[in-house]
């Protein structure tokens, strides 16, 4: 499984041209029963084998970490780091971040970042919007079909609930966002059938 990760990781952030300016890696956590996956500011990302079977094409493992590199590219972490470095002021934060986040002390593990707890704690819906744009781009720059996109994230939809603690807190009404996807499906489909079209203005690096 950690090939398959790798095969499309590497895709998808080769697309993005920023694979150089990160130091791109990927863990992936052996917790079946959790569909989830998060990235630390720098490119580390963490994935949950739950999502690996939920997300069991390679289009949509792609989706999955188009959208996880969005984040990372966007620089919407060091937000989330600042959460995080708030949350650990009081003891009561301690308790409910501890709380929220059983994967934290893997995450911990996993790359010694220093950071106690909370690396899952919500993006913005803004941010989220930003991220299935981004995400939406690269998978279909790194030769991945998009539109499985739609199907992922609305699967996930269905699914919300404890199981999908980061992609269902902050994400848009599952209305709002398979509108979004489907707006900017023709942008991105010219991506998969020109990969080397160059990133869309605005998108950060391009
Ligand atoms: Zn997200």
């Amino acid at each position: 499984m950690h090939e398959r990760v790798s095969e499309v990781f590497s895709r998808v952030v080769k697309a993005s041209g920023w694979d150089r300016r990160y130091q791109w890696e990927h863990t992936i956590i052996d917790e079946p029963k959790t569909i989830n996956a998060g990235i630390y500011p720098g490119g580390k990302m963490v994935m949950f084998s739950g999502m690996l079977n939920f997300a069991e094409s390679d289009d949509k493992l792609a989706a999955v970490i188009g959208h996880e590199a969005g984040h990372a590219i966007a620089r919407h972490g060091g937000e989330r780091f600042s959460q995080v470095m708030a949350a650990q002021l009081t003891e009561t934060s301690l308790g409910l971040a501890l709380a929220s986040s059983r994967s934290a002390p893997y995450v911990h593990a996993a790359f010694g970042l220093g950071v106690t707890f909370g690396v899952l704690l919500p993006y913005s819906r803004l941010h989220e919007t930003e991220a299935d744009y981004i995400g939406l781009i690269l998978a279909a720059k790194g030769g991945y079909d998009p539109r499985a996109a739609v199907e992922l994230w609305e699967r996930m939809e269905r699914e919300k609930g404890s199981r999908i603690p980061e992609f269902m807190s902050t994400h848009p009404a599952p209305g709002t966002r398979a509108r979004q996807l489907t707006k900017w499906m023709p942008e991105a489909l010219q991506y998969r059938h020109d990969p080397y079209r160059p990133l869309p203005l605005g998108l950060p690096g391009s």
